[in-house]
């Protein structure tokens, strides 16, 4: 037991900067387990500083990081018939709705802007696991349709941070059918010969797996994210088998050729940039329609060796340009 969890409620409220302890000036870390000071935290775009584990960050953090000079512009979002099949379980859905949404000062799930990633123009949609887990439900599918149409209004790239726990059980059948709806969404993006990229954070499961999630022309993903459509627990007790070390981890993903690349958070922005860029001058080059599939991500390391923190594929890999390949086509 930590020394800190010894101090008497009273003295810690002093140390915590507001009420719901959300921002304390300690947090424990999930990774290492270690007490990290909440102003390095910060510093370090909540990735802890011993172990490289990544915090659970919201749309407004992330936005500010990938966006020039951290500046966005918010598309409004259309807002759905609230709890249609007036479902209630433990607590009513609307009652979840009010107070999920004062918590996070968020209508929905998901939050959607556009502005520059490194002067190129983009759009970015992003998950937030803390409004009920970033459930999908038809708030959800309306952010992704608007999201695409915004991008193909404006001719930029799609960029989706997914972090969804699956699809929103309280509206049943509805939330499923924005499986098939945002497929459209980011088919509707293909057609228009622009990129669209996913950034697969921790956790990203369900049926966000089984539909825009996966579907990048790249799929990045953050270190150690749990990307899957049934969760390892849910797999061994079906099979009765003991799963490798680091199944469904973003790494194993990546060694299988399920992720593209593995890019740590810091380097997101410039990892970004650099698809836009690549993605967008071959496909002005060769033509939407027809655009030759070009091992994309092989050419990353080429253009930045130096980094060395954003793991990728040789360029032998034989899954890359069939990839490409499909989603050219
Ligand atoms: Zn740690």
């Amino acid at each position: 037991m930590s020394w800190l969890s010894n101090i008497p409620p009273g003295i810690k409220n002093i140390f915590n900067r507001k009420e719901d302890g959300s921002d304390a000036l300690w947090t424990k870390c999930n990774g290492c387990g270690e007490m990290v000071f909440q102003r390095d935290l910060d510093a370090a775009n909540q990735v802890c500083p011993s172990c490289d584990h990544h915090f659970a960050i919201g749309p407004t953090e992330r936005m500010a990081m990938v966006f020039d000079d951290s500046k966005f512009e918010d598309i409004e979002l259309p807002d759905p018939v609230t709890d249609p099949l007036k479902f209630r379980d433990e607590k009513k859905y609307i009652d979840r709705l009010k107070e999920n949404r004062r918590k996070t000062g968020q209508q929905d799930a998901i939050r959607a802007a556009f502005g520059k990633i490194d002067g190129a123009s983009a759009v970015v949609a992003v998950q937030n696991f803390k409004f009920m887990g970033g459930s999908m439900g038809m708030a959800l599918g309306e952010a992704m349709l608007k999201a695409a149409e915004t991008a193909v209004e404006k001719r930029a790239p799609l960029i989706v941070f997914a972090a969804s726990g699956g699809a929103r059980m309280q509206e049943g059948i509805l939330s499923l059918m924005q499986m098939p709806r945002t497929t459209i969404a980011v088919q509707m993006v293909k057609e228009a010969g622009l990129p669209y990229i996913v950034v697969l954070t921790n956790p990203t499961t369900g049926g966000v797996t089984a539909s825009y999630a996966m579907l990048g022309d790249i799929n990045l993903a953050e270190p150690g994210a749990l990307i899957c459509f049934a969760g390892p627990r849910v797999i061994e007790q079906t099979i009765r088998e003991k799963l490798p070390e680091g199944f469904q981890r973003a790494e194993f993903l990546e060694e299988k050729g399920m992720v593209d690349m593995v890019v740590r958070r810091s380097d997101i922005k410039s990892t970004l940039a650099r698809l836009i860029r690549v993605l967008l001058k071959d496909r002005q080059n060769t033509g939407a329609s027809q655009s030759k599939p070009t091992n994309v991500v092989a050419t990353i390391p080429a253009e930045k060796p130096a980094t060395g923190t954003a793991k990728t594929k040789k360029p032998a890999s034989p899954k890359t340009p069939q990839k490409l390949d499909k989603a050219a086509e």
